[in-house]
């Protein structure tokens, strides 16, 4: 079955699931949601270990701002409104603290994607946030703001990254293939110099890319 048919609690309680076992956020890290198409934002608790969630312990909040579920919403769940408020062609949304990631925050840098063929694509260019306290109205503004800018990937200043797409599929992959970046880089630079790929070349492959599908 197509996995964006599934129930929006099926999708997210399986793309934290992946999420975690790869590593990319910690026990009480990192939030998903998924806006449907009444307006309804579905999305992961507070307080429940990301590693054992299930669709039942997915929360919905109405357009109206109503509650219904086993749980209180995220504690991030204002910037996720932030976000969908400025932003109505978004679907999803993924917030993570991926350590590649969390290590380009602290030093304050967006990874570079024109590093392998594809990731500029996939992950489009990237918007920096700059730091507020998690949880508050002013993280939300802040991020809201670099999606405004019309960015769909952001690096959140000393604290994580989050990324939207169309679905929740597609920006999962957005947010695997930018922390995939940000441990190559890290690692380019132990052994050598970044060089990056030219527009031209990236271009030659999108258009090959094209050809074959
Ligand atoms: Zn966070």
């Amino acid at each position: 079955m197509d996995f964006d048919l599934l129930h929006p609690s099926e999708q997210i309680a399986a793309i934290m699931s992946r999420i975690y076992a790869g590593g990319m956020t910690t026990t009480s890290g990192g939030n998903l949601s998924i806006r449907d198409e009444n307006g309804d934002t579905w999305i992961t608790p507070k307080g429940v270990d990301k590693g054992a969630l299930t669709p039942k312990d997915i929360v919905r909040v109405g357009a109206d701002g109503k509650v219904e579920g086993l749980h209180a919403p995220s504690s991030e769940h204002p910037f996720h409104r932030a976000i969908y408020a400025r932003r109505p062609d978004l679907a999803a949304i993924i917030h993570g603290h991926p350590p590649a990631l969390v290590a380009f925050s602290v030093v304050r840098q967006t990874p570079a994607t024109e590093i392998i063929p594809q990731a500029q694509r996939v992950c489009g260019p990237v918007g920096y946030a700059p730091y507020e306290v998690p949880g508050s109205e002013a993280l939300g503004q802040s991020i809201a703001r670099a999606f405004e800018d019309r960015f769909d990937a952001v690096i959140m200043e000393n604290h994580g990254t989050v990324v939207a797409g169309t679905s929740l599929s597609a920006a999962f992959q957005r947010f695997e293939t930018l922390e995939f970046c940000a441990r190559t880089l890290i690692r380019t630079r132990q052994i050598g110099a970044v060089q990056a790929l030219s527009a031209a070349e990236i271009a030659r492959f999108e258009h090959q890319d094209n050809l074959l599908s």
